[in-house]
């Protein structure tokens, strides 16, 4: 099944050709990027633990309805996936003020939305994925209206599943970014969802649990990541 050839190598992972035109299998590697890929690091563990909270997340949203990429898990590191025709745009949804947000608009980090904020942002690292609007994606041909409502109509029912499942376990789900692409006709959620890509504040004491404690050099990532999985009732497989 797995054919070997590497098709692309991103900054986390590495996705390589099966015999199958429709499927791929997405190797989590323990390489960690921040600032647009000007800092790599290697962080031991990071691809397995990514790789299984992926699964699990990709799993939760399978059975809530949410079509999604996501096969099976082949090992502790490696996924099959369907392949998909990315769509190079980011959708951001965000609950509270953090990151970005907070230099753009000088918001105070914390801020409680009323309703989710939907963003857009186009995947290009070497403009440092510039904020875009749903007339750019479709003036400059990167998505059609109506992909772009499913894209956004998707992140919020994703918002609503997963805010919800992180709060039993004690977590705020401040923001999160996810990358849709095209099967067959339809629009169906690829890429990952981890700790890497979501930021996730511990409710009683405030801590960081995501990817930011690489982004601060904070320290203690990975035990962070797996103390997550674990509250979600993952067991690490190395
Ligand atoms: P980056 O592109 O940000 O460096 P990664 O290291 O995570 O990110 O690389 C994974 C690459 O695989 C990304 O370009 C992502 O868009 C792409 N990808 C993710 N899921 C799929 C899929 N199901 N089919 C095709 N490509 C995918
Ligand atoms: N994010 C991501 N990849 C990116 C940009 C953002 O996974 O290339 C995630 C990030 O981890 C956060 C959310 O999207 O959970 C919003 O990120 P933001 O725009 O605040 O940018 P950042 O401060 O992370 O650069």
């Amino acid at each position: 099944m797995v054919d070997g050839t590497l098709l692309y190598q991103g900054k986390a992972k590495s996705a390589y050709l099966t015999d199958d035109p429709d499927t791929l299998v997405l190797a989590f590697r323990d390489d960690t990027s921040a600032f647009d890929g000007e800092v790599i690091e290697q962080l031991a563990h990071k691809g397995a633990v990514n790789n299984q909270f992926n699964a699990y997340i990709m799993g939760l949203l399978h059975d809530a309805g949410i079509e999604t990429h996501f096969i099976q898990r082949l090992s502790a590191t490696t996924s099959l996936v369907r392949r998909l025709e990315m769509i190079p745009v980011e959708c951001v949804v965000r609950n509270r003020a953090a990151g970005s947000l907070v230099k753009r608009l000088g918001v105070e980090l914390g801020t409680h939305f009323e309703e989710p904020l939907f963003e857009l942002f186009l995947k290009n690292d070497a403009l440092h994925d510039p904020m875009i609007t749903e007339h750019h994606a479709k003036a400059f041909g990167w998505a059609s209206s109506t992909e772009l409502h499913t894209m956004m109509d998707l992140s919020l029912r994703i918002n609503a599943i997963l805010t919800h499942r992180f709060s039993e376990i004690g977590l705020d789900l401040i923001d999160f970014k996810l990358e849709f692409g095209r099967y067959h006709g339809r629009i169906v959620l690829g890429d990952e969802f981890s700790p890497d890509g979501c930021r996730l504040w511990d409710q009683a004491t405030g801590e960081k649990m995501d990817k930011d404690r690489f982004r601060q050099r904070l320290g203690g990532v990975i035990e962070a990541y797996t103390d997550v999985a674990t509250r979600l009732g993952i067991t690490i497989e190395s």
